[in-house]
């Protein structure tokens, strides 16, 4: 690479680092001539959305695979095949606006199990307890809290008795 300030075809790197996401490179680079130092980054080009997995491995974006998981956690809920198909429809656009074109696969797992949680939440159970493979079973009950603790605020909102109907006195 020429040097940006001089133009020199000759440079030298002297620092390299590797980026957070292990997918980027950043080298310091120095100009043989001038001294001019400037820094490049090196990152793979995707066509398409690429998913990092939990194990390091890097795949195409299948929308099929995300479709499949979500049907498996809507079966026998009352979701309908519209519902699934726009839910997946969000997520594409949600992942397409991001700047990288590589994506960590629990952030697509995020993603889906937002909006299915506002769908049907057993469905979202069933679907967090695939994608997050808790470790252990306090996790897996601290979400069902959180699902249930949701559940019962929007009772109380809902139709629950509200302070008018407790007159003082
Ligand atoms: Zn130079």
């Amino acid at each position: 690479m020429d040097c940006p300030d001089c133009g020199h075809d000759r440079t030298s790197v002297v620092d390299t680092r590797t980026g957070e996401d292990g997918t980027t490179v950043r080298r310091r680079r120095e100009c043989k001539r001038c001294s001019f130092r400037f820094t490049t980054y090196e990152r793979p080009e995707w066509e398409t959305l690429q998913v990092k997995k939990r194990d390091g491995r890097i795949e195409p974006f299948d929308r099929e695979k995300l479709r499949g998981g979500i049907e498996r956690a809507v079966e026998k809920r009352p979701v309908d095949d519209d519902a699934v198909e726009s839910l997946i429809e969000d997520v594409e656009r949600e992942l397409a606006g991001r700047e990288t074109r590589i994506v960590s696969s629990s952030l697509v797992g995020e993603l889906a199990s937002e909006r299915l949680r506002e769908l049907d939440s057993v469905a979202y159970i069933r679907f967090v307890s695939v994608y997050k493979a808790f470790s252990d079973p306090e996790e897996f009950l601290d979400e069902l809290d959180t699902i249930l603790d949701d559940r019962l605020d929007e009772t109380v909102d809902g139709s629950g008795p509200t302070d008018n109907d407790f007159p003082d006195g």
